[in-house]
Formats: structure tokens, sequence, C-alpha cells
């Protein structure tokens, strides 16, 4: 087992570069290495620099630029193995592939929207609009990257998307979702963690540094891969501030670069920089950016210029007229992003605008039994390994809806609620054998007595 463990590994190290142990640059940059015994990997120019140090002056230490192990974090390495000091794994890069090595992206690589959608039917319920733009949007961001490829005149424009929903109506979801379908590395970072650079806080940089990580340190396929950024409504422009607007205007910004496409970079294995850390370097120009947040209160700028718009002209509506309209987000234009504090280069850099839906009753439902991985199909097949089998009454699934439609967290309160109950019957059902089925009614769940149990026979 161990040795096929190690063999695995000594794979794995042969398809990564040497970097000096000095100057940090990897081999593609430095050219080959000179390793030295315990597997420390010196660049011919840090070796020679060395050499001169030590015939002109005597041993001076200060003409090496950096002294190596600084930021080697001992943890890294495998327990036991401490002695042992070749650089761990997550802190290398993969090597470029040679250009006849290198599969092109074809055609035949990614679905057709259709099939997009059909995949995320399976997982996401609703949203219905949401998926077919998502669906295209990806669709089309692929087309544009085997066409760049294929360094093609007409040059398409980049579709990175901004998703604009309640919390908990899918947003994260479908996006890992889209990420484990096309079968692409994903990057999932906060707005609210990023600062302008220099300040407190994670560089703009670190969203691809951490793509970089999820594609195991594999540029190339990180190039191809998913950003998404959550939160993004927290980095509006602040109204009324008199100090440097630091997580906020600024990030937006500084984000402007990376969604529309540049070199970047990137500390490998860390997500700060320094001196020891290796860099490498991404292009962003062919990574698919998704911008997702709740945008607390745009209903509100939506409502009023409508009403704007409609209290001229004989068809004066009534002023109430769009409190009633449930999917009012759908008719959010970038004006209405802007009045929010979204600066307008940021919005040109995200062209598809998706809007999702808060969760109805009836969605809610569905949620809970038909996605591939539904909660009740989760633990139905759970209490089945007990010979158990587990119903669920009409009526106890609709106070769960209503129940986290209370919570309004969406569909992230359905599991915390069925967890609160069902950790009795799961305790409880394996102490009898005797037990054939539990049938959770709607009063068990209101607390007005027990589920209902019936026996083998
Ligand atoms: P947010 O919109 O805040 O990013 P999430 O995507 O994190 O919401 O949703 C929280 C959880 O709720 C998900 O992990 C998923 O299990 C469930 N969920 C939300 N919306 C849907 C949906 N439309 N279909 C199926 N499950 C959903």
């Amino acid at each position: 087992m161990e040795d096929r463990q190690d063999k695995r590994d000594d794979g794995a190290q042969d398809e990564y570069e040497k970097i000096c142990y000095v100057c940090r640059r990897p081999e593609s940059k430095a050219g080959p290495m000179i390793t030295m015994p315990g597997g420390m990997n010196f660049c011919h120019d840090c070796m020679q620099r060395a050499f001169d140090s030590v015939s002109k002056n005597g041993l001076d230490l200060s003409k090496l630029q950096n002294m190596p192990y600084m930021n080697l974090n001992l943890s890294d390495f495998p327990a036991g193995n401490q002695q042992n000091t070749e650089i761990p794994l997550k802190n290398k890069i993969k090597k470029k592939k040679d250009a006849a090595e290198k599969k092109p992206l074809t055609m035949k690589d990614i679905p057709a929207p259709h099939r997009i959608k059909e995949k995320l039917d399976e997982y996401v319920i609703g949203q219905e609009r949401a998926k077919k733009a998502i669906a295209v949007a990806v669709y089309n961001h692929y087309k544009r990257v085997i066409l760049e490829e294929e360094k093609d005149e007409t040059e398409i424009e980049k579709s990175n998307i901004l998703m604009i929903g309640p919390t908990g109506s899918g947003k994260t979801y479908l996006v890992r979702t889209l990420a484990r379908l096309l079968d692409v590395p994903l990057a999932i970072a906060d707005a609210t963690s990023l600062t302008e650079a220099g300040y407190i806080g994670d560089d703009i940089e670190s969203v691809v540094s951490k793509l970089l990580a999820a594609a195991d340190n594999d540029v190339e396929r990180a190039e191809h891969g998913i950003i998404f950024i959550d939160e993004i409504d927290k980095i509006a422009k602040k109204k009324n501030t008199t100090t440097r607007d630091v997580s906020g205007e600024s990030v937006q910004q500084e984000l402007l670069k990376l969604l529309e496409g540049s070199q970047v970079d990137v500390p490998v294995g860390s997500n700060q920089k320094n001196a020891l850390t290796p860099m490498t370097t991404v292009n962003t120009s062919q990574i698919l950016f998704i911008c997702g947040g709740a945008f607390p209160d745009l209903e509100e700028i939506i409502k009023e210029r409508l009403r704007q718009k409609s209290s001229m002209g004989f068809n004066a509506h009534l002023k109430d007229e769009f409190d009633e309209d449930p999917d009012i987000l759908s008719r959010v234009t970038t004006a209405d992003l802007r009045a929010f504090g979204m600066i307008p280069e940021f919005l040109g850099r995200l062209p598809v605008l998706v809007t999702l839906q808060s969760l109805t009753e009836e969605t809610l439902i569905r949620i809970l039994k038909e996605p591939k991985n539904a909660i009740l199909k989760q633990y139905t097949r759970l209490l089945s390994m007990d010979e158990v089998k587990l119903v669920f009454e009409d009526d106890a699934l609709r106070w769960i809806a209503q129940e986290a439609i209370r919570r309004q967290t969406g569909a992230r309160a359905l599991r915390a609620i069925i967890e609160e109950f069902m950790l009795d019957i799961m305790y409880e059902i394996p102490k009898d054998p005797d037990i054939g089925s539990v049938v959770i009614t709607r009063s068990y769940l209101e607390k007005n007595g027990g589920p209902r149990i019936e026996m083998r026979g």
C-alpha cells in the first residue's frame, strides 16, 4: 500500500517543475537546476552568485538574494519526514506541456446549452431563466476560448456573468454544479475579504491564486477555470464617505483588469506574496468570472424607476402596482445597478445579467424531494439500510417549506430544519428491529405528538 503511494507521489513529482531555493524562480524561468543532496535545487545564476561572493570576499551571505526556508512551514512536510527538505507539492508549479502535447479545446469538449441545462436541472430546481442564460453564456465563453486559441480574427466579447438573487436561492450552488459538470477548476471568493493592494485584507490576485490551487497548480487548467466572487454587492461604492474607500469602489477598479483578461503574477501555494514564495503568471482572459450578490434594496431602486416612468403620460399606473410583482428583480437594468453603487466600467465587464427568484413554497418542497442529492432521498436511503421505510406526509413537507420561508435564508434553512427533528428519529429507530416504517406528520413537526410508527409484518 505504502509502496503504491510512494510511486504515485513520484509520478506526481515528475509533473512539477523544480524551483530554485534562493531566488524561487521555477525551471521554466531560470533554466535547468543543479540538484544538491537533500533535494535542494539551485539555478545557475544563484549558484554563480554564491561562488562569486565566496571567492571574492570570503563567505558573504548578504550577497545571496535571500535565505532559503524562511517561509517554509514545517507542517507542510509529511509527518515524521521533516528531515527531507523537498518542497511540498502545494508550493510547486506544474510543468507547462509542449505545444504538441497540449490538447486544444474543441467544440466536442463543450456541451451544447440544452445539455448544460439538462444537467443543471438534475440538481437545481426552478430558476429556469437563470439556468438557460448561464448555459448559453458558458457555451459562448468556451467558443470564445476556442476562437482565441485558433487565433481567429473575430473578437468575441467575454461573457462574464453577474448573478443577482436573494440569499439561499441557489447562486453558489448553480456555479458549483456548473463547474462539476464541465469538469473545470472552481474558486469561490468573498468580495468582502478583498481590499485594495497594500491594505489589510486579501489582494485581488488572491482569487487567481485560489483557482490555481483548485487546479493543482496546473496553470493551463486554471486558465480555463471559473472564479465565483460572492457578495459582490458589498463592494458597492460607499455613499457619503470622507475616508478612502479601500474595500468598495477601489476593489471594483482593481477587479477590472482581472475580469477583462490580464497577466497576473500570483504566489503559488499561498495567498501572500513575499520574496520566498514561488510566483507564476496566469492569464485571466479565458477564465470565466461569475459575480453574485443579494443586492438588498435593489428592488426599491427598480420600483422607483418604474414608477417614475409610469407616472407620466396617459397610462399613469397605480403607485403600488409594482409592489405585488414577485419577480421585480428580473426587470433590473444597469442603470439600477449604477444607482446601487456599482461603477459603469465594472458593469461593462459583466455583460450577462442573470436574476434568480426567491424560492416559493412549491419550489422549496420540490427541492426537498427532487434533486439527485435531495435531502429526503438521503435520509430515506440511510433508513432503508435499517430496513425501515421513511415517509413524509405532504402536509409535513408543506410545514417545512413554510418554516424555511419564515427563517428567510432560502433553501439553506431546509437542511437545518430537517436535522433538528431527524436526529431523534435516526437515534431511536435502530433500537427496535420490529419497526417497519416511520411517517413524519405535520403534528409531529408542530410538536403535538410523535411520528407515526408502523411495525413490521
Ligand atoms: P446563495 O444564493 O446564497 O449562494 P446557495 O447556493 O448557497 O445560496 O444555496 C444554499 C443551499 O440551498 C445549496 O447548497 C443547495 O443545497 C440549496 N439550494 C438553493 N437553491 C436551490 C435550488 N434552486 N435547487 C436545489 N437546491 C437549492
